[in-house]
């Protein structure tokens, strides 16, 4: 499995800053936030119509990139997200939603180090001290691990936000729909939480999600289920040449393996411990 998490040019295509081209008059901002506004609090999509809008928005994604296949793609780039994230505006949001961002300034990003959670939305406030003003701007970024270790070498039924998915490109789709609801509550109320009821509302009305978490499958459950790798038990690996015994301490790409050495550095069971970083497929279950 190899994934590209988009490159230098591709991050610029999908950065989408506020220049002034992007900016609009208080007029047009007002407009579109009351109706982004009026658009989240009321709009109800009937099933059938969401199915199939989902399909397309799935479909135009697909079309669109130059790096993702097909609906169980290896690669994607920065600006497939955008384009996704667009194309949910303009289906579900009336178009009101990247206006606003944009004229903020709005990023879209793969990240290699989120584990935990599928995605995150920020806002980030910089202080311009020297002309003493404010500028925020967006990020939307989607976990890689997560969605790339999911529908790979370990299958399970999966769901996110409370919908069974059944390919990659459909739990990439419930991530974004997700955190743009915390864009959209950001841009309209300053605040968003996923765990509130105005959250789950929209969430429930706009894209039928019933739960605000997902169950990708976390590099943890991918180390016990396919190499019988957990956190906490003794593990043997060759380095150097040499057969070394340890403990797991932390798995995310890699595994974290501890192994006693006086040489080692000082940890606060009082032992001293040598640190190595080993690829799961090269541990085996110590002996006991
Ligand atoms: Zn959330």
């Amino acid at each position: 499995m190899t994934s590209l998490y988009g490159r230098r040019k591709s991050l610029n295509q999908a950065r989408s800053g506020n220049s002034t081209s992007n900016l609009l008059t208080n007029q047009q901002f007002s407009q579109h936030r009351q109706q982004l506004q009026h658009r989240v609090s009321h709009y109800q999509v009937p099933e059938h119509q969401r199915a199939s809008l989902c399909q397309l928005i799935g479909q135009e994604t697909l079309q669109g990139s130059r790096a993702m296949k097909d609906a169980n793609f290896t690669t994607a780039s920065h600006s497939d997200l955008s384009r996704m994230a667009q194309l949910y505006d303009r289906h579900f949001l009336g178009g009101h939603c990247f206006p606003l961002a944009k004229h903020f300034g709005l990023q879209f990003r793969w990240s290699s180090r989120m584990t935990s959670n599928g995605g995150k939305t920020v806002r980030t406030v910089h202080h311009d001290r020297l002309r003493n003003v404010q500028r925020t701007s967006y990020e939307i970024v989607l976990s890689a691990p997560l969605l790339f270790q999911t529908f790979n070498d370990y299958q399970r039924p999966i769901r996110v936000t409370g919908v069974l998915c059944s390919n990659r490109l459909q739990a990439m789709q419930r991530i974004m729909e997700h955190e743009l609801i915390h864009l959209v509550e950001m841009l309209v109320w300053d605040n968003s939480c996923c765990a509130s009821a105005r959250f789950q509302n929209i969430a429930q009305r706009l894209f039928g999600h019933t739960e605000h978490k997902h169950d990708l499958i976390t590099q943890q459950e991918r180390a016990e289920r396919k190499f019988n790798i957990r956190v906490g038990m003794q593990v043997c690996f060759q380095f150097e040449g040499r057969l070394r015994v340890g403990r797991v301490n932390r798995i995310t790409r890699r595994a974290t393996i501890l192994v006693e050495d006086p040489a080692g550095q000082m940890y606060d069971d009082g032992l001293r411990y040598n640190k190595y970083y080993i690829p799961l497929a090269h541990l085996a279950p110590a002996a006991k």
